[in-house]
């Protein structure tokens, strides 16, 4: 089969070439990949800043269809159309494991960077991190919901959204995008979504198109102003921080009311920020950082998917196929469009 790997340590030496079809155990199955996003972290790894197992094929966001399955599967059927959480090798019996919480074991080795990912033909995978995909959602959506998940995590369990919350989300990609539609769905009582002149061609679009109550350009207006005159002046009740750069924690560390909720799922990819601490401690805000998915973020974004309270496909920009990767890798870097997703030039049309 046909797949990208990164071949060996250090800056690109990522291939697409031919390997073996993988065989699986019996508590595995195999799952023909109809569709695989592209995440900042497989960039990462291109960029060689990321943790890896080379050779490695590239890939965690996908779905497919189950092809074969090992004789241990009984929660499963050949033919089923799944997608699948990324935490596999979990030790299972660390605390973090013990509480439903492996995406924090330290065993940890999800498909695309510590085990062979979903940027191929197939892909193996074990049984129990699987989930299959509502009808109603196609297979480029299907392979959204991993992310999606991040975003359920971050914004649901641990930022505990509240009815009636004035939202922030800084930050209008991908994750932004469906942050803003998780709050929404949650009873949020308006939401602002920002965003740069770089954003305003598509991003900043596909937000107005969302409905999101506010969309803006911090380059233009004010954020202060808006959230302020909004609110009382006292501020946001919760922003959730989806680009990672230092300027935007700053800015939520003013426009938050006191008490408010700062999530941050953005990563600066710096060793350290700056950010106005002796205001957050003024103000009692609780910073609130959120990493990957969990079991129970899976089947609030399923759940949404299914009550059609989530819109997947507002937020992929481009569907190519496998082999024109680079071009995607590409488009991701200048910041064009949102999710590409990646679909194998057979399946492709
Ligand atoms: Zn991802
Ligand atoms: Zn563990």
């Amino acid at each position: 089969m046909k797949a990208v790997v990164k071949e060996k340590k250090g800056y690109d030496n990522i291939i697409y070439k031919e390997v073996p079809v993988p065989v699986i155990s019996e508590d595995e199955v195999l799952v023909k990949v109809m569709a695989t996003g592209i995440c900042g972290s497989d960039l990462h790894i291109f960029h060689d800043v990321f943790p890896y197992w080379p050779p490695v094929i590239l890939g965690h966001e996908f779905a497919g269809i189950i092809v074969e399955k090992g004789r241990n599967i009984t929660r499963f059927e050949i033919g089923d159309r799944v997608t699948s959480e990324p935490q596999q090798k979990v030790c299972g019996v660390c605390r973090f494991c013990r509480a439903g919480k492996p995406h924090l074991c330290s065993s940890k080795r999800s498909p695309g960077w510590g085990i062979d990912g979903a940027m191929a033909e197939y892909i193996k995978i074990s049984d129990c991190q699987l989930h299959k995909i509502p009808d109603s959602v196609s297979f480029t959506e299907g392979a959204v919901i991993e992310p999606a998940s991040t975003v359920t995590h971050a914004v649901i369990e641990r930022g505990n959204i509240k009815v009636n919350d004035f939202v922030v989300v800084t930050g209008a990609g991908a994750i932004g995008l469906i942050a803003a539609q998780i709050a929404k769905a949650c009873g949020a009582r308006r939401i602002a979504i920002t965003g740069l002149d770089i954003d305003e061609e598509y991003r900043l679009k596909v937000a107005k198109e969302l409905k999101i109550d506010f969309v803006l350009n911090v380059q233009k207006e004010s954020l202060k102003d808006l959230v302020m005159r909004n609110t009382e002046d006292f501020g946001a009740d919760i922003v959730i921080e989806c680009s990672g750069s230092e300027s935007a924690f700053n800015d939520a560390i003013e426009i938050l009311a006191k008490n408010g909720r700062l999530v941050g799922l953005g990563l600066s990819g710096k060793e350290s920020i700056n950010i106005k601490w002796d205001k957050a401690v003024q103000k009692e805000i609780e910073i609130i950082p959120s990493m990957s998915s969990t079991f129970s973020s899976w089947k609030h974004t399923i759940s949404l998917l299914n009550e059609n309270k989530l819109d997947l496909g507002k937020i992929i920009s481009d569907v190519m196929p496998l082999s024109q990767y680079r071009k995607a890798f590409e488009k991701i870097e200048k910041k064009q469009g949102l999710k590409i997703v990646l679909v194998p030039d057979k399946e492709y049309n």
